[in-house]
């Protein structure tokens, strides 16, 4: 009986419209877990010895990337931390100078990497969405002084996490290449969501081998794979990313298991990341109705950054999702995060929609 009334009153408790339990989580889009037929294609691979340079399908993995970017040879990697630290390396030397924005993940979320693997200066510059302008790049680059770091490399960000997913247009791109070639500086795109900019651009990724001197992509992110990142660049550049990788711990063995789910997702999950925009943008409509919202963030990709007006409301907010099964980003005081990823439907979104609006 005692139990009976118990049941009773956590249903009525839970009289809400949407399903308590479904567990959505829009906190990254490098949660998602491998797609049965993904895991049939990593099973299937054809592997070998990686470092032995004996693995068919890391290389295969390697030269579809090279060539779709316009380059000659890339490399396998574990993550995108690693790509981006390796290129830092291959392209400094100690006590230069690195040109980011000033959330650039390369600055920001990896760990010192910079300072540490590579004794280089990094030279934070401001700018709206995550996104650096060509003005301010002239602005910082030092004079040949040797009371200055040498500036060597720009680092651009496509699509810009901290800029909510906003993407720089190959013509931008070019105009930054531009003054790098005549400062004499190198450029470093960090690619993590280079994939989500291409499927709305409709850009031809070949383009960006003829401004970027070294592409990280990412295939643990909207692509949906477990594991790896990749270093696209020419050549000689990757002869020495290969020598870095192996220093830093990065070079794998039988790594054509992981190879093979980076060319299923090439394959079969590009296209569908307009799935992803979509459904991004239908969150980003429904925040622009609550009273304490200061912006969204123009959302062009998966991700929806949300900023309001005082602390006190986004914990709420954060609170009240989370009571409901709902997992996002409280990225800072006043911000949250929902990025949007393979393994988020339309019956989440639906269930989001619906915790929205009941929101007070
Ligand atoms: C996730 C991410 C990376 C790489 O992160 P790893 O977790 O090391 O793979 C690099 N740059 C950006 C912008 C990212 O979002």
């Amino acid at each position: 009986m005692a139990s009976a009334i118990s049941n009773l009153s956590s249903s009525i408790q839970k009289k809400v419209p949407w399903d308590k339990e479904l567990r959505v989580d829009l906190r990254s889009d490098t949660l998602t877990k491998p797609t049965p037929a993904m895991l049939q294609a990593m099973m299937q691979a054809e592997v070998g010895d990686d470092v032995y340079g004996e693995d068919p399908t890391v290389y295969q993995l390697e030269q579809t990337l090279a060539k779709m970017f316009g380059k000659e040879a890339a490399l396998f990697c574990p993550s995108g931390t690693m790509t981006n630290q390796i290129a830092i390396r291959i392209l400094t030397q100690p006590q230069d100078e690195v040109i980011c924005h000033k959330t650039a993940h390369i600055y920001k979320y990896e760990g010192g990497g910079t300072f540490a693997n590579s004794l280089v200066s990094m030279r934070l510059l401001d700018g709206a969405y995550g996104k650096i302008k060509p003005e301010s790049i002239i602005d910082n680059i030092n004079p040949n002084d040797i009371h200055f770091p040498a500036t060597r490399v720009v680092a651009l960000e496509n699509t810009a996490n901290r800029g909510g997913g906003s993407i720089y247009t190959l013509s931008e791109i070019a105009e930054i290449a531009k003054i790098c070639q005549t400062y004499d500086l190198s450029l470093h795109l960090d690619g993590a969501r280079i994939f989500n900019a291409l499927v709305e651009t409709q850009e031809n990724p070949r383009e960006y081998g003829k401004y970027f001197d070294t592409i990280s992509v990412c295939l643990s992110k909207g692509l949906g794979c477990p594991i790896g990142s990749v270093l696209i660049a020419s050549e000689a550049l990757i002869q020495k990313a290969r020598r870095v990788r192996k220093a830093f711990g990065g070079a794998m063995r039988q790594a054509g298991y992981l190879a093979a789910a980076g060319l299923y997702a090439l394959e079969n999950h590009i296209d569908r990341l307009k799935e992803d925009h979509r459904r991004a943008r239908a969150i980003g409509e429904a925040l622009q109705n609550f009273e304490f919202l200061r912006e969204v963030y123009p959302v062009q990709t998966n991700i929806v950054i949300a900023c309001f007006t005082n602390e006190v409301i986004t914990k709420q907010m954060f609170d009240y999702l989370q009571e409901n099964n709902i997992h996002v980003g409280l990225i800072d005081k006043k911000q949250l995060r929902f990025v949007t990823h393979l393994d988020f439907t339309d019956e989440h979104l639906d269930k989001l929609l619906a915790v929205l609006a009941h929101f007070e």
